[in-house]
């Protein structure tokens, strides 16, 4: 079977590397002709929303999948016309669209921040009237690692942010003061069976995601089953094919519901040697109609990112513990070029690794 990818960048590399070993074979469609899946799958070298391009990709497999959430959803929706599109079109509208998936989080007893649209200067005011500050101004649409958005301490940086983000639809939110971000993945397969991977603890800096540590440090089984519940009943409500990642904020031991990313997740990254199936295979796996892989952890794992400049491999690598891997992309500031994970039997042992990791790099 040939599995379509919509985006050849590093999420779409890691899921044709899971895919080979079971006889999956991945065709990606990237406008960039050295996309880091090139070399690796077959390459359909085409804008998103290029006809040709997307009767190629139609053509040539059994089913479609994607990798960012920022496609076009009319080329989704054109594409399921004649093939598979897993996770369904629907999901990638909701998360396209902050307001859309506040909404849908909502009606299904998520909790969430306080949160209002906001379409010109007036209802900003009515808005920050009703929530109070702080509070966050974001774009609904295309933010992604902390652009397009601006948090409002006083009142003085009401028009400062107006004057940023107004033009495009906007969506305030309630500053939730959270003890830390977390990030739950589930995986629901074509038969409607259900596996969770343990909560992971997220640390991001400049918007960037840095860090995760799985299992969460002190996860509690109440705090998982709580994660578990809220991402079942998305899977559930969605019809979801695939993996689905929530991020969350923890505050006063309970979970807020932040965004949705229907895809593979950075936050996940740590279960190709963390777990027990990662969530790339996972992924596949559903969308190919094969039974679930367990999810549960081996031991303990962190997976810090590479961002802007790559360390000497051979300095990551004499770490114990530590997985180093690179996305073939050329180095550029704030560009994620690759990831190491280490893992370790126990959290000690992977801290270790990571002190030793941070003397390296
Ligand atoms: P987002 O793109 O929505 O994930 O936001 C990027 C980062 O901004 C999050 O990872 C948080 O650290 C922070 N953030 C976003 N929304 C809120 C909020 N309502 N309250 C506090 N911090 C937030």
């Amino acid at each position: 079977m040939k599995v379509g990818v919509i985006g050849g960048g590093q999420l779409g590399r890691m899921l044709a590397l899971a895919a080979a070993p079971l006889g999956i074979r991945c065709l990606c469609l990237d406008p960039a002709r050295d996309a880091p899946v090139s070399g690796l799958c077959e390459h359909i070298v085409a804008a998103y929303d290029d006809a040709d391009g997307l009767d190629r990709l139609a053509r040539g497999v059994g089913a479609v999948t994607y990798e960012f959430e920022n496609v076009p959803v009319a080329s989704a929706r054109a594409l399921a016309a004649r093939v598979p599109v897993l996770p369904p079109p629907a999901a990638l509208e909701a998360a396209q669209d902050r307001l859309l998936e506040k909404n849908l989080a909502q009606r299904l007893g998520i909790p969430t921040p306080a949160y209002r649209a906001v379409d010109d200067r007036r209802s900003l005011d009515a808005a920050v009237a009703a929530i109070g500050l702080p509070a966050v101004l974001k774009t609904r649409r295309l933010g992604y690692d902390g652009k397009g958005q601006a948090v409002l301490r006083g009142a003085g940086d009401v028009e400062v942010a107006w004057a940023a983000l107004g033009g495009a639809p906007l969506i305030l939110e309630g500053f939730v003061a959270f003890a830390r971000e977390l990030s739950v993945l589930g995986v629901r397969g074509k038969d409607g069976a259900t596996a969770f991977y343990p909560l992971v603890e997220n640390h991001h800096r400049e918007g960037i995601l840095r860090l995760s540590r799985a299992p969460a440090p002190g996860l509690t089984p109440a705090l998982q089953e709580e994660a578990e519940a809220y991402c079942r009943a998305m899977l559930a409500e969605l019809d979801y094919v695939g993996v689905l990642a929530l991020e969350l904020f923890e505050t006063g031991g309970r979970l807020v519901f932040n965004e949705m990313a229907p895809r593979v997740h950075n936050s996940g990254h740590w279960s190709i040697e963390g777990a027990e199936t990662s969530q790339f295979e996972n992924h596949i796996r559903a969308v190919a109609g094969l039974p679930l892989g367990s999810t549960a952890p081996r031991g303990h794992a962190a997976m810090v990112n590479l961002i802007g400049t790559l360390p000497e491999p051979a300095a990551v690598l004499a770490v114990p513990g530590a997985h180093l891997h690179l996305y073939d992309k050329s180095p550029r500031p704030g560009r994620k070029l690759g990831h190491v994970t280490l893992r370790g039997d126990d959290a000690q042992a992977v801290e270790r690794g990571l002190e030793r990791l941070r003397e390296q790099i």
